[in-house]
């Protein structure tokens, strides 16, 4: 039943207005001349000013002063004060309905959620209703508030970890907001750091995606990052990668970790467990650079056997760490010359920053170009084209080989021209004539890459 509610709020929204107009606007000056502190009637004429009321001694300097409206201000503040119970008493209906927290301001839900005993509390399911959640797993995917809100929010879900008697339930909840938040976290950093420490699975893998998000800054987590990896059986679960990865977001990733990762790239080699731990170990490792130089061997020795994938993170982190070895160099140079395209694109990226490996590399590549055997030209043309404007130099070269009698090597020279066209004006012409090429493929390649 609403309409009692309705009523009362009317009743006391009247009482209010009026109050509010009375206390106001009722005692004007209406001609009679008052003294602005006492309102006494001081005499119905003034000729002079000042004047000196007679009954409470304050000197009056302006006439307007004295015709000055009596305002009664603190039944102005009971009037407000009524009105705003009327319009509780209006909200009430449906504040009982569907609760407070629906409206309530975001900040006010953000203060009241450390107070909240479970997620199925009103404070965070409207909370929650504010997020952007994820429609498949449920998750909140960003909580789009302002900065200052978003760190006390951090600092409230901070407070949750703390609570030791906070149910599982709420702490999940808070870990869940934390790993949204990115880097905005950073005021809970000690708290998942505890998290961490203790036991408890699935929250030590939100908390750990919280670390990582939070990554560069931060870096007091890394010694319990790094005592994640050493724990027994740490290549089995399904959390390690986390860690690894977390180590491997921090800018530049910790010298420190050099050792543990080795190590547990060993126990992983010994049980097989996932080739994404291992993809995330050598990308970590390369992260580190140079410092990681004692994992050198090790990717030397296991770069051997690797799916192209993993190949490319290998090369990736070879590449970081030391380029310039002699077998590093080997490796980079035949990344250029390998059939999968990730392959080449990690071995191209590194050879294009280091002159020291794009000049030998042309070299070679440029005789290559120009073997018998047309399965080396091929293989020539694509590193070139993958190399981009570092193939620069070898320009001559591959405007011959638009003309080759092998159409995937005209194909490759034709891609490595167009990536030149920015520095080398003549690159558009060549591939004007090869969109004239008898062979349809090719045609349509150049067709493609020109210019409308
Ligand atoms: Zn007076």
């Amino acid at each position: 039943m609403d309409w009692p509610w309705y009523i009362g709020a009317s009743l006391a929204g009247m009482v209010g207005v009026s109050l509010l107009a009375w206390s106001l606007f009722a005692d004007r000056s209406r001609g009679r001349l008052r003294c602005p502190r006492c309102w006494y009637q001081i005499a119905p004429r003034v000729e002079t000013l000042p004047i000196t009321c007679p009954e409470c001694g304050r000197c009056v300097a302006k006439f307007s002063h004295l015709r000055r409206t009596h305002r009664r201000w603190r039944w102005a503040l009971v009037a407000v004060c009524t009105c705003v119970i009327a319009s509780a008493l209006g909200a009430a209906p449906a504040v009982r309905r569907s609760g407070w927290a629906r409206y309530a301001p975001t900040t006010v839900l953000i203060l009241a959620y450390s107070h909240a005993d479970s997620p199925a509390d009103e404070v965070i399911k409207q909370l929650d209703s504010r997020f952007k959640i994820n429609e498949n797993w449920g998750v909140v995917e960003s909580v789009n508030l302002r900065p200052w809100q978003e760190t006390l929010l951090a600092k409230q879900c901070a407070a949750v970890l703390r609570d030791e008697s906070a149910g599982k339930k709420m702490r999940n909840h808070a870990l869940g907001l934390l790993v949204a938040l990115g880097p905005r976290a950073l005021p809970a950093i000690d708290e998942l750091i505890a998290t961490i420490e203790a036991n408890g699975e699935y929250e030590m893998y939100s908390a750990l995606r919280a670390i990582q998000a939070i990554a560069p800054q931060g870096r007091r987590a890394i010694p319990a990052l790094i005592a994640v990896l050493t724990r027994p059986g740490a290549q089995d679960e399904y959390y390690t990668d986390t860690a690894v990865d977390a180590l491997g977001a921090y800018i530049p990733a910790p010298a420190e970790a050099v050792e543990p990762l080795l190590d547990l790239m060993q126990r992983e080699m010994r049980t097989y467990s996932s080739e994404s731990l291992k993809d995330s170990i050598v990308r970590t490792l390369g992260r580190i650079g140079p410092e990681a130089i004692a994992a050198l061997p090790y990717l030397f020795e296991q770069i051997k056997d690797t799916a192209p994938l993993t190949r490319a993170v290998h090369v990736e982190s070879i590449g970081l760490i030391d380029p310039l070895h002699a077998e590093s160099r080997r490796l980079i140079f035949d990344g250029l010359l390998h059939a999968e395209v990730h392959v080449r694109a990690a071995s191209a990226e590194i050879t294009r920053r280091h002159p020291q490996l794009l000049g030998p590399s042309l070299e070679r590549l440029t005789t290559d170009l120009q073997s018998e055997t047309s399965a080396v030209r091929l293989a020539a043309a694509r590193a070139l084209s993958s190399l981009g404007p570092g193939a620069a130099p070898a320009r001559d070269l591959l405007v011959v080989a638009c003309a080759d009698e092998n159409r995937s090597v005209r194909l490759f020279a034709a891609e490595a021209l167009w990536s030149l066209a920015e520095t080398e004006p003549t690159a558009a012409a060549h591939l004007q004539s090869l969109a004239a090429d008898p062979d349809v493929v090719v045609a349509r390649a150049a067709r493609r890459r020109l210019p409308r």
